[in-house]
């Protein structure tokens, strides 16, 4: 699911330390990096919220429907 991010919800990421990418989910296996249930982690991976190159705030935010924080 892939929606846009606002300035308020960056904010409200940052404030209440929310967590939504694989490293943070229970399925995440780090020593194959990979998903136990093999979907795929492009979009869902990216922790801190940056740009595609690092250096911008994200525009939008992929959430995983099977995210299960560990
Ligand atoms: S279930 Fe979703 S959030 Fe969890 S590791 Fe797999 S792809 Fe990432």
């Amino acid at each position: 699911m892939r929606f846009p991010l606002r300035d308020q919800d960056r904010s409200e990421i940052l404030r209440f330390q929310l967590r939504s990418a694989c490293q943070d989910c229970f399925f995440y296996n780090a020593a194959r990096h990979s998903c136990a249930h093999e979907w795929p982690m492009e979009e869902q991976a990216r922790w801190p919220l940056t740009g595609e190159d690092g250096s911008e705030p994200a525009g939008e935010i992929s959430l995983c429907k099977e995210f299960e924080l560990r």
